[in-house]
């Protein structure tokens, strides 16, 4: 099974699942320990991880080689079903397909096609001459290059991505992604459940038929939740801040109302049965989303307790079956 069937046969037995992703470690010593961290998260049974991609000259410094080597790590020594972020924005062609080549040589069948964010914003910017200028350009050439040897999704922002020229049209260009052979969504990070509700019903309403995944930020500290909110461009709400900026001193209990806000968050989206599962910006960290899965029942091996959207998943198939 591939990643696509994967995700189809979850959704069709109805049993949520969970993914997680990582950045490349910039040092010796951080690679050692995320290797470690893949194989404690290993135990929770992740249905897949997936490691970032940062071109050469952005923040994050060049980590296209450290990306390949980490993604094929997890995947070749630690057994984990991984895909490989790879922006586009930046490269040629050539670059490109060296890059895909070098995936699909460490056995990696999943690959996550984005854009990436141009070096002073959209407006001043245009692509290499031979390159492309929309994460759709990337999607569609993954497919002219390699058939259907890798498994392909994109990106999705329910809030719209900040470049875009309005909501509306943002969603009419994640549908060309799909039309383009994207196979699933994973969303950009959000804080309330009735965001990832909207979106989704306007994606369906779109014609987008493809698994949507909601992307969720545990808050771990003030620092990272201020850091991540300024790269993604979005805005906190606001009662959410005023919990968590008197706290901006005390990790530990920004960890635990983080930790609170996810699970009530991921809980009320699989209560509505919108979301086949839940993707997690970990931040290369374990803590929070290992405590937030294990309260989930989403844990392998944990206490299974008696889960909302399993019963009624069960009391309607067990109505169908009638
Ligand atoms: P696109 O889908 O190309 O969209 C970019 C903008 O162009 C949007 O405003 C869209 O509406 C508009 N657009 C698209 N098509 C057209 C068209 N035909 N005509 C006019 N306008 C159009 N960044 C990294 O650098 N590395 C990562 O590993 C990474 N991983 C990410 C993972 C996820 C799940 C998400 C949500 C984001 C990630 N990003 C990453 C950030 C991402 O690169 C940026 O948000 C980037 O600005 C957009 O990439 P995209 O593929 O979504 O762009």
């Amino acid at each position: 099974q591939n990643l696509r069937e994967k995700i189809s046969a979850r959704i069709e037995s109805r049993d949520k699942f969970f993914s997680l992703e990582f950045f490349p470690p910039r040092t010796k010593g951080g690679a050692v320990n995320l290797l470690a961290r893949f194989d404690r998260l290993k135990e929770g049974d992740p249905l897949f991880c997936d490691v970032t991609w940062h071109p050469a000259g952005n923040p994050g410094g060049d980590t296209e080689t450290s990306s390949l080597t980490i993604a094929g790590a997890a995947l070749n020594y630690c057994g984990l079903e991984t895909m490989l972020h790879m922006t586009c924005c930046y490269m040629t062609k050539a670059e490109i397909t060296r890059h895909l080549s070098r995936a699909k040589d460490l056995g990696l069948r999943n690959i996550l096609a984005l854009r990436g964010d141009p070096p002073h914003g959209a407006d001043n910017w245009s692509p290499p001459s031979d390159g492309f200028t929309y994460g759709s350009d990337l999607v569609e050439y993954i497919h002219a290059q390699f058939g259907d040897y890798f498994v392909v999704g994109v990106a999705g922002y329910p809030t719209g991505h900040p470049d875009a020229t309005s909501y509306e049209d943002d969603i009419r260009h994640l549908k060309e992604k799909v039309d383009k052979g994207a196979d699933f969504i994973i969303t950009q990070l959000f804080f309330k459940a009735e965001t990832f509700i909207k979106f989704e019903k306007d994606c369906r309403a779109a014609g987008i038929t493809c698994p949507i995944i909601p992307g969720i930020m545990p808050i771990q500290s003030y620092d990272s939740l201020r850091h991540i909110v300024k790269l993604s461009r979005l805005d906190v709400p606001k009662e959410i801040m005023e919990v968590v900026a008197p706290l901006k001193d005390n990790d530990e209990a920004i960890r635990n109302f983080g930790i609170h806000h996810a699970s009530t968050l991921i809980k009320e989206l699989f209560d509505k049965g919108i979301a086949p599962g839940v993707h997690f910006y970990t931040l290369n960290r374990e803590v929070a989303t290992t405590a937030i899965l294990k309260k989930l029942g989403l844990w392998a091996g944990a206490p299974r307790r008696p889960l909302p959207w399993k019963m009624a998943a069960n009391y309607k198939r067990c109505c169908e079956d009638v």
